[in-house]
């Protein structure tokens, strides 16, 4: 296995929910870990970023910085998570070929997967057909992160990989009123309609969509078990391998919050896509698999919004 012990590790993104779950957990590894304040590196700056390689010199790195939000960000930010995703994947990916680091992970998402792929997703079903408009743009730059993962390791025989989470949450969300996903909307929402004793809550469109949801904390320990023990081609799904309907899920939340009024769908919102399983064969192969119930886990992300 590669072993991480000793290097110097760079997780880029280390403010994010995902990084900071990262840097979590690389504390139980004896590590040097490396993060880089934004205000000191703009990573969609080319120059500086081949520049900060060029003097750190990390061996490893996480991938983990990216412009993310829930469905209504992604679909009315579409020039920004296009463009702020392509130049940090682009950036950050070649100066770690040019600075010669061991290994690098780029994190994907699910919403690469064209929308009406069959489910579970496999990770071979990717470019097989159209994605979901509200992230395409997210997801072409994504896409364009594997392909470069892809075309350095053939052309230089770099040892990078790609792995592609499902929907994440945990310590750490966002929590904007607009633009988050739907989890930290969902935990916001309730626990603001319990304090004033609302009657209602509104979700978002029909409530038949389904996702899959990780706890961010077994995202990072799934990260840190594929940067020691895969290196290939193709990327890895990483995810629970259940999914559960949006109006399930948010009677769930409603539960663990202890909202106890009603609850309405708004059709007039999007949907996004039907449904966002992972086939979750591979990881499972690879000897790895999530832990945390969902109940539990949104109960530990309701209490960390409430720690905030
Ligand atoms: P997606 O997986 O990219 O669609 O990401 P989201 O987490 O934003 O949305 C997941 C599903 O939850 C979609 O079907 C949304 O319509 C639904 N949803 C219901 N209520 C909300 C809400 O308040 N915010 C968000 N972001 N999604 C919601």
């Amino acid at each position: 296995p590669f072993e991480l012990q000793g290097r110097r590790v760079f997780v880029a993104g280390h403010r994010g929910m995902v990084g900071s779950a990262l840097v979590r957990r690389l504390a139980r590894e004896n590590v040097e870990l490396l993060t880089l304040p934004r205000s000191e590196v703009d990573l969609r700056d080319q120059t500086a970023v081949n520049a900060w390689f060029a003097r750190k010199r990390p061996h490893v790195v996480f991938l983990a910085a990216a412009k993310v939000g829930g469905i209504a960000a992604n679909d009315k930010l579409r020039a920004e998570f296009l463009y702020d995703n392509l130049a940090i994947a682009a950036n950050v990916i070649h100066a770690a070929y040019v600075g010669g680091a061991d290994k690098l992970m780029f994190l994907g998402s699910s919403c690469i997967y064209p929308r009406l792929a069959p489910q579970p997703l496999r990770e071979d079903s990717i470019l097989t057909g159209p994605l979901e408009h509200t992230n395409e743009p997210y997801a072409i730059a994504k896409i364009a992160g594997i392909k470069m993962v892809e075309a350095y390791r053939s052309q230089y025989g770099a040892d990078f990989i790609s792995v592609m989470p499902t929907n994440l949450y945990g310590v750490g969300d966002n929590y904007h009123p607009e633009y988050s996903h739907v989890v930290a909307a969902l935990i916001r929402r309730f626990h603001e309609a319990k304090v004033s004793g609302a009657k209602n809550v509104v979700v978002w469109g029909t409530g038949a969509p389904r996702r899959e949801f990780l706890c961010v904390d077994d995202l990072a320990d799934a990260c840190i078990h594929l940067m020691k023990t895969y290196s290939g081609d193709e990327p890895v799904n990483i995810g629970t391998g259940e999914d559960i309907t949006i109006s399930d899920f948010a009677r769930l939340v409603a539960t663990v919050v202890g909202y106890i009024g009603g609850i309405s769908f708004d059709p007039s919102k999007p949907d996004g896509t039907p449904r966002k399983l992972l086939d979750i064969e591979k990881i499972t192969k690879l000897g790895w698999r999530a832990v945390t119930p969902l109940a539990e886990g949104i109960a530990l992300a309701y209490r960390a919004h409430l720690d905030r």
